[in-house]
């Protein structure tokens, strides 16, 4: 897959050959020069409208993005009106955002896995809805929390309800690929090691529609050392023996506020936590997460927000290696 080039900041050629209504296509663009293979980006805000979404990643310069779908607040989604819809792909195109690299989130809302059968029923009825807009948005990924037991079923019946939430949600929509997340294993979450994400996969039908977000925060906070030397190829090691690369669709580029095994589900900018720099180095020059969208969901505090955490990480590319 060839790689985006986006410029970080547009020239004036760029904005008057717009304005006279010509491609941008063949105008040089400057880019993470070393970013090569590696598809840096941001959780970005919709609510300006979603195809805002698109202009607010352009504008950091990431060349991947995640967003929610609608209100984190609410069980229910106003219809999707089309013409956002249209213009939200009409953004996509024109920025040259393959789907693959566009990972919405879940409403947190979601317990695809609950002992409690009303919040059983709106979450599976969510997740169908969920998945419904993305294809109506031309989206091929949607990344959620597997679920919790709240402590009152045991793992293996969770797990059970969580798949049976996909099962149901795969027959009812088109060919959305559902990817979990591996959690922080703060409160009686699912999925925080690698076995409970794989016996998740191994009991839905349509493995082809199943993949995972490894988000590194919440891998620290449940205990995968990053921060230790070679870390990452021993968490990647890992993954691949008890789940399968094949399942890695994405990566959630957190340092982390907590400790190693802290279970703490607590965000920190890049750097500036538990996991520390040489990490995110290793992450930058790991092949195995060659083009996947590696996502950024820090605090981004004010003079390192997103689009300095984004610069930094194209910096720790071994030039050598591009
Ligand atoms: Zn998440
Ligand atoms: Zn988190």
């Amino acid at each position: 897959m060839a790689p985006k080039r986006r410029a970080t900041r547009r020239t004036k050629t760029e904005e008057s050959a717009e304005e006279e209504g010509e491609t941008l296509e063949k105008q040089p663009r400057r880019s993470h020069a070393s970013g090569g293979s590696k598809y840096i980006g941001a959780h970005v805000s919709i609510k300006d409208g979603i195809w805002k979404a698109v202009d607010s990643c352009v504008a950091m310069d990431g060349r991947c993005f995640a967003l929610f779908l609608g209100s984190q607040r609410s069980w229910t989604r106003p219809a999707l009106d089309p013409a956002a819809a249209d213009k939200f792909r009409e953004q996509c195109s024109r920025h040259r955002f393959d789907s693959a690299h566009i990972l919405p989130h879940g409403s947190y809302l979601m317990n695809c896995g609950s002992p409690k059968e009303d919040v059983l029923e709106k979450s599976r009825v969510l997740l169908v809805e969920e998945l419904s807009r993305c294809s109506r948005l031309g989206l091929s990924l949607y990344n959620f929390h597997p679920g919790s037991s709240l402590g009152s079923i045991s793992t293996e019946q969770c797990v059970q309800r969580i798949a049976t939430s996909i099962n149901n949600a795969h027959q009812k929509t088109p060919a959305v690929v559902t990817v979990l997340e591996n959690m922080s294993g703060q409160g009686s979450t699912v999925g925080g090691n690698f076995p409970e994400l794989k016996s998740i996969i191994d009991k839905v039908r349509d493995q082809s529609r199943m993949g995972v977000c490894l988000d590194t925060c919440h891998a620290f906070a449940n205990g995968y050392d990053l921060s230790a030397e070679g870390g990452v190829k021993a968490m990647l090691n890992e993954f691949d023996q008890e789940v399968g690369l094949q399942y890695l669709k994405a990566v959630h580029l957190n340092d982390s506020k907590g400790k190693l095994g802290c279970n703490l589900d607590r965000h920190e900018d890049i750097g500036k936590g538990h996991i520390g720099i040489s990490a995110f180095r290793d992450i930058m020059n790991e092949p195995r997460l060659d083009h996947i969208p590696l996502i950024l969901e820090t605090p981004g505090r004010p003079g390192f927000e997103y689009a300095e955490q984004i610069e930094l990480l194209y910096s720790l590319c071994d030039k050598k290696k591009m």
